[in-house]
């Protein structure tokens, strides 16, 4: 074991504190944060520091290319390395610009070995593993050597540690395999001659057993950091990086990733292994054997406490306060976070003839690890008939030979049909320590992943029950990532929005979402984003925070294509169109869109009561689970459409259906008294916003019996619009006139409605425009005189009412009232289905 070889071997100068940081290549970006690391340094209260320093930002992957550069023979690397030079010539200047002469010599020197490296690898043309290892790692020399030349200058008792002098290690399968006894007794002479309290040591390099210099992999200053770390004896390791510590997801693909305050040792080894950049995957293996805490720490806000690795599993609220009383309780969920590799591929081998045949999965195993290649995931389902596992992209041709060679003989048996590659995959991790045991996570992940619309491809769940783990195409991961974290609650449930007719309905609907967005936010974890707004003229494409801007944009034709590219963004799960125009043009999209996994909500009635092909088309395209809502067709924000088919789906049936529909012409009717004309009248409605854009659409009743073929369709009627008999107000000499010249004219419809009115009067009844969907499945809509006495007679200002008479409800039929008319209230059923949408797709309202 390797600490007792440690302590053996130590001699430590005294028994002081000791700590180590680790400062990531983004920590050491430029001048500025080399002061940045220095005053945190400064600020910590152990008084021996040992800070492990990745390069500067980008260093690593520019000595990559200029290696990859001078192998080709092609010449550009010089532009390149002068630029890489000037870059840490200019930052050691800037920082220790009194002693800059000692260290940029020394700078200098050192690129010009580079030179002469590249120079040498240019004359062989071919890559040698040692040469590019020892270039790879020169970075780490150049920055901690700038690390510690500012601390010293800055009056700190500062050394420098190359590793490669102490750390040696050996290559094992999963990586660098560290000598312990070797570079314990390397370090306790080095420290036997440098006995400074603060040591800057380069990540990254060690060197071989041979002697030669070596790298620990991409990312693996980590690595070092929890080696020094466990060498140097340190009470404890701080990661310093870009962000406030470990997030539930990579906040590159989850922008609304939030911070874990705490994480399991085995918590933080699942999420790095399956992609969380922020730790390298070996880091821990030091630091669990040791007990050792570990805090992931963000240089650029280092008040924020970041993430706090141990040993003890911890129950989880995700990072949340927990709920002070009154306010929205947020239960404690199992999952922590979620990670995602991608660039891998799926393997199957497939064939009846594995079935029940004891040792195919290790025949398997066997040949891919003989083949070099390491297994990222597996899955068998439990007929045996196909096992499938998931290997890395470029490990996936190899996989693919070592499997047909090593089954050859079953597959020219036909007892194993096929060996396949898919590629192109990607693989999604949740973890967490409260998973184990807790019944619904798989549940809620693959209810999250196909709601979103992503196909499973493979799944896998260690016995731990710690991560389960799911292959998806790579196009999706994005998708399905941000999806799984909106469903535990990791993030809010997002929707992006677009909305076309942004007209009294539309614009209403655009103030009540702006309005409602914050307390959904915070009690509901519901993010509303309206990203698009389009009119017959314009359109917006943009992000919410700048959706109160959408008049701004300039003229543009409806481009319904670029419109729904834009609402349907691959970064966001979920996409609704609401369709606020009276447009029948728009209606004919609702299919397409669904189809494609958007879903629609709104009061536009030309699909509800348009052909009725279309509208099977359209409630066939919900069948991928895409949501089509349309309550505000019939009375607004009345609950109609949800009653009745509450009504329906618990068995009931409708017999007859009848009402006052038209919150227009319940307000005309109930206003018209004949002592002033009935065109004034219309005229004000108009202008209050309680008819359509253009008011024949509701006297002619052509709305109210859309309506009604809205309504019958729903019980399960094949109604057609031209089916309704229907009784229109507007005299056939000003059907055909344009909205202007119709306005113009509008008296001419005064004299018919007052004879009527007074022939109703004469028998003491009262004027009321009705729709009747019959037992006999008749349907009609017109103006009837009723009596005094009726209850459609007594209904206030845009009030509208439907009575359905049903099985149940026969002899007293079951009666939906309220106002029926204007922007406000039609906005509010709208707004409603869009939760009831929300809802669906898994948010807690
Ligand atoms: P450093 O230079 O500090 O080592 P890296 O480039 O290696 O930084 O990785 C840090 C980056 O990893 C973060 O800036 C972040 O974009 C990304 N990342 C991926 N997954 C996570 C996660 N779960 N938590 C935090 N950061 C993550
Ligand atoms: N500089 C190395 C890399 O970029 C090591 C590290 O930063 O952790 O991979
Ligand atoms: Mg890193």
């Amino acid at each position: 074991m390797f600490h007792a070889a440690v302590a053996e071997a130590l001699v430590r100068a005294d028994d002081v504190p000791l700590a180590t940081h680790k400062f990531g290549g983004s920590s050491l970006a430029d001048a500025a944060c080399f002061r940045r690391v220095g005053a945190i340094l400064r600020a910590q209260p152990a008084p021996r520091q040992v800070a492990v320093v990745s390069a500067m930002r980008g260093t690593t992957d520019a000595l990559i290319s200029l290696a990859e550069a001078a192998v080709r023979g092609s010449p550009d690397w010089r532009a390149d390395w002068r630029r890489l030079r000037d870059r840490h010539l200019d930052t050691a200047r800037d920082l220790v610009p009194d002693d800059a002469a000692d260290a940029l010599q020394w700078l200098e020197s050192g690129f010009d070995q580079l030179a002469s490296r590249l120079a040498a690898l240019a004359v062989l043309g071919t890559p040698n593993r040692e040469a590019l290892e020892s270039i790879q790692g020169l970075g780490e020399t150049w920055s901690a050597h700038i690390l510690s030349r500012f601390l010293a200058r800055q009056g700190t008792d500062c050394g420098f540690l190359d590793a490669r002098e102490v750390l040696v290690v050996g290559h094992g399968e999963l990586g660098a395999v560290v000598d312990w006894s070797e570079s314990a007794r390397r370090l306790a002479e080095w420290r036997s001659r440098n006995t400074q309290h603060w040591t800057v040591v380069t990540g990254f390099v060690a060197r071989t057993r041979a002697g030669h210099p070596t790298v620990l992999g991409r990312n693996g200053s980590d690595y070092s950091a929890a080696i020094f770390a466990a060498l140097f004896e340190a009470r404890e390791l701080t990661i310093w990086g870009d962000t406030d510590g470990v997030l539930s997801a990579d906040p590159r693909l989850v922008p609304d990733a939030t911070p874990l305050p705490h994480l399991s040792y085995d918590e933080a080894c699942e999420l790095a292994y399956f992609g969380a950049k922020v730790i390298h995957p070996q880091t821990l293996t030091p630091v669990i054997a040791r007990g050792l805490p570990v805090r992931i720490r963000n240089t650029f806000n280092p008040d924020h406490p970041g993430t706090a690795i141990g040993a003890t599993p911890s129950s989880s609220t995700n990072g949340r306060p927990a709920a002070t009383a009154g306010e929205h309780r947020v239960p404690p969920m199992p999952v922590k976070g979620i990670s995602a590799v991608q660039d891998l591929a799926i393997l199957t081998l497939e064939g009846a003839g594995m079935i029940g045949v004891p040792g195919t999965a290790e025949r398997t195993f066997g040949a891919l690890h003989r083949a070099g290649v390491s297994v990222v995931m597996i899955s068998q389902g439990s007929s045996e008939h196909s096992i499938c596992c998931v290997v890395r992209e470029t490990d996936a041709a190899a996989a693919e030979i070592a499997l047909t060679r090593a089954f050859e003989a079953e597959i020219a048996r036909g007892d194993i049909h096929r060996v396949s590659v898919a590629g192109d995959i990607g693989v999604l991790a949740v973890v967490g320590d409260g998973m184990t045991g807790t019944p619904g996570v798989a549940a809620r992940t693959f209810g999250a992943l196909a709601r979103t619309g992503v196909n499973i491809r493979a799944i896998a769940q260690g016995a731990s029950e710690r991560n389960i783990s799911v292959a998806v195409a790579r196009a999706d991961t994005a998708r399905a990532l941000r999806a799984v974290h909106a469903a535990f609650w990791l993030s809010p449930q997002t929707l992006s929005i677009g909305l076309i007719g942004p007209g009294k309905v539309g614009a209403a609907l655009l103030a009540q979402i702006e309005a409602a967005r914050p307390r959904l936010l915070r009690d509901h974890q519901l993010d509303l984003r309206v990203r698009a707004v389009a009119t017959s003229s314009r359109l917006w494409l943009g992000e919410a925070r700048d959706a109160a801007r959408w008049r701004e944009s300039s003229d543009a034709a409806c481009d319904l294509d670029a419109f729904t590219r834009h609402v349907q963004a691959e970064h966001l799960p979920h996409a609704v169109v609401i369709d606020c125009s009276a447009s029948d043009t728009v209606a004919g999209r609702y299919a397409d869109w669904l189809a494609a996994g958007i879903h629609v909500v709104t009061p536009n009635k030309h699909a509800g009561a348009g052909p009725s092909g279309r509208w099977r088309a359209i409630r066939a395209a919900t069948a991928n689970g895409s949501r089509f809502r349309y309550e505000a067709t019939v009375g607004a924000g009345l609950p109609v459409i949800s009653t009745l088919r509450d009504l329906l789906d618990t068995g009931d049936e409708l017999l007859a259906a009848e009402g006052i529909f038209s919150g227009t012409l319940a307000w005309l009717f109930n206003r018209y008294d004949g002592s002033s004309p009935f065109s004034r009248l219309v005229r004000e409605a108009h202008a209050l916003g309680y008819t359509e854009p253009d008011p024949r659409d509701d006297l002619s009743g052509i709305d109210v019996a859309r309506k009604l073929v809205i309504l019958a369709r729903e019980a399960g009627a094949g109604l057609e619009l031209d089916d309704v008999a229907v009784e229109s107000l507007v005299p056939e000499s000003l059907r055909r006139l344009d909205a202007e010249a119709f306005m113009q004219r509008l008296d001419e419809l005064d004299g018919a409605i007052a004879a009527r009115f007074a022939a109703a009067r004469a028998e003491g009844k009262v004027l009321r425009y009705v729709a009747r969907l019959g037992e006999d499945g008749e349907a009609s809509v017109g103006l009837v005189a009723l009596p005094s006495g009726h209850a459609f007679a007594h209904l206030r200002l845009t009030d509208n009412v439907v009575q359905f008479t049903t099985r149940r409800y026969r002899d007293n039929p079951l009666v939906v009232q309220g106002p029926g008319a204007g922007p406000e209230v039609t906005a509010a059923g709208v707004f409603a289905d869009l939760l009831r949408v929300a809802a669906a797709l898994g948010a807690r309202l």
